[in-house]
């Protein structure tokens, strides 16, 4: 296989955007992902709506989230695949192939990242487990857009699992879809099935903690999205006890379909459609980088001299270990802005870090992780390793003002 500038691991919504942005930038770029299609999370685990990413300045909506990820919904419209945030994810696969692969990223699907080749501050090469047996493939420069910092631990990077406390994530949801739904019955029996549910949750009649149940419209007629169970306790990135959250997850699937159908209106006719290949992961790994953004930064709506990226989404933390979601909501107007040194894992000079997993703590991460704000992150990443590879230098050493100045010309929005 061909030597290339740049590989990026992990080909979602971070993970596109790094591959497009480097690839654009002239670097020699490929996107490798374990499953057929990219778009991550919300393929693989069918992660559904873009949660919010606009906010008011001076009377205006603003969006917070551009250049590559407008570039996203702006096709999903053309194809009549988005509304309101809401988005069909076969759509979003093919746009997101097509963008790729007109923005010259070589693709490689089918390849699970296995082990890392490094020689002192550098990684040499990567190892994927493929049919073909063990796969090897060099480049100069490496992304981590796995979600989990795969690339990042497997080099023996310092990583942070979940909370500070106890290392307890947020939970994991496996996301399931009904189809012929009778929506509007179904929704205006609404607070009626909540107020059961709860009932039944204090009557400890479900194994599922979820303290409601989280339901959303989606862009097909007659057809319900479910972000409802809640695997808790359980490690993201331990290959038992994801199996074991899998296995729990589709018990609530089944216990929370048969509750709504005995409870609410509108699904007499109604079948469970699908599930998510994969169990959601919210939170996992985070690098320990060369400034770990905190909750507290957020708070202060810090807006750093290298911020490269920039959100305003809540504070949004399921509880780690049962019921309750706690918010914390920006007002009106203002954001934070995220800084390129959390991209940067300490002890390595040729990998940065783009998506859910950069450096952050537990309550930072519960904001930054959602889809627009990733793909951003993505965007910068890839700028900022394309301008490595250009000058030859270390991933610490680009120049951060020129960094800016590409996003900018390609529409981000820094604040
Ligand atoms: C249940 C749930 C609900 C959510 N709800 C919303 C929502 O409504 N709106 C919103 O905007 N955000 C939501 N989020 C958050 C958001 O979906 C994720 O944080 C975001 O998609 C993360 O993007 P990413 O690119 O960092 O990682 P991911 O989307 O996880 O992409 C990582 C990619 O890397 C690949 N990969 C991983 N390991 C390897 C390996 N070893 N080898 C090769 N490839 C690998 C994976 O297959 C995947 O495609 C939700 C998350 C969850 C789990």
């Amino acid at each position: 296989m061909k030597k290339y500038d740049v590989v990026v691991v992990g080909g979602g919504f971070a993970g596109v955007a790094s591959a497009i942005a480097a690839a654009r930038e002239g670097a020699k770029t490929l996107l490798v992902e374990k499953n057929n299609a990219l778009g991550g999370s919300a393929i693989n685990a069918l992660v559904m709506p873009f949660m919010p990413f606009t906010t008011e300045i001076n009377g205006e909506k603003v969006e917070l989230s551009q250049g590559i990820f407008k570039t996203i919904c702006n096709l999903l419209k053309e194809r009549n695949s988005y509304d309101t945030r809401k988005f069909s994810e076969e759509e979003l696969k093919m746009i997101l192939q097509d963008l790729a692969i007109d923005s010259g990223v070589d693709l490689l699907f089918h390849a699970y990242l296995h082990n890392v080749n490094k020689l002192g501050g550098k990684i040499n090469s990567l190892i994927f487990s493929t049919k073909n047996g063990p796969f090897e493939i060099q480049a100069d420069y490496f992304i981590d857009a796995t979600g989990d910092a795969q690339v990042a631990y497997l080099a023996g990077c310092p990583v942070q699992l979940g909370r500070e406390k106890d290392n307890l994530c947020q939970p994991m949801t496996l996301c399931f879809r009904v189809g012929n739904v009778n929506v509007e019955k179904f929704m205006a029996s609404w607070s009626r099935f909540q107020s059961k549910y709860k009932e039944y949750l204090s009557q400890g009649k479900f194994i599922n903690p979820r303290e409601d149940i989280l339901v959303f419209r989606t862009i097909v007629p007659n057809v319900l999205h479910f972000n409802t169970t809640r695997v808790v306790k359980k490690n993201p990135v331990d290959v038992v006890e994801t199996t074991e959250a899998e296995i729990i997850a589709r018990k609530q699937v089944y216990e929370v379909y048969q509750f709504i159908k005995e409870h609410a209106d509108g699904l007499e006719n109604s079948f469970l459609m699908s599930t998510a290949q994969e169990i959601g992961v919210r939170e996992s790994r985070m690098i320990v980088g060369d400034y770990v953004l905190t909750e507290q930064d957020l708070r202060n709506f810090t807006k750093f001299e290298d911020g490269i990226a920039v959100c305003n989404y809540d504070i949004d933390i399921h509880n780690p270990e049962g019921s309750g979601t706690s918010h914390y909501y920006f007002p009106q107007g203002e954001f934070y802005t995220i800084p390129y040194r959390s991209l940067i894992p300490k002890t390595l000079d040729n990998l940065l870090v783009a998506g859910r997993c950069i450096s952050s703590d537990h309550g930072a991460q519960a904001s930054y992780r959602i889809m627009p704000t990733v793909c951003s992150i993505g965007e910068a990443a890839g700028v900022a390793v394309a301008q490595a590879v250009k000058k030859g230098v270390g991933v610490r050493d680009i120049n951060v003002k020129e960094l800016k100045q590409t996003l900018l010309k390609h529409g981000a929005f820094l604040g």
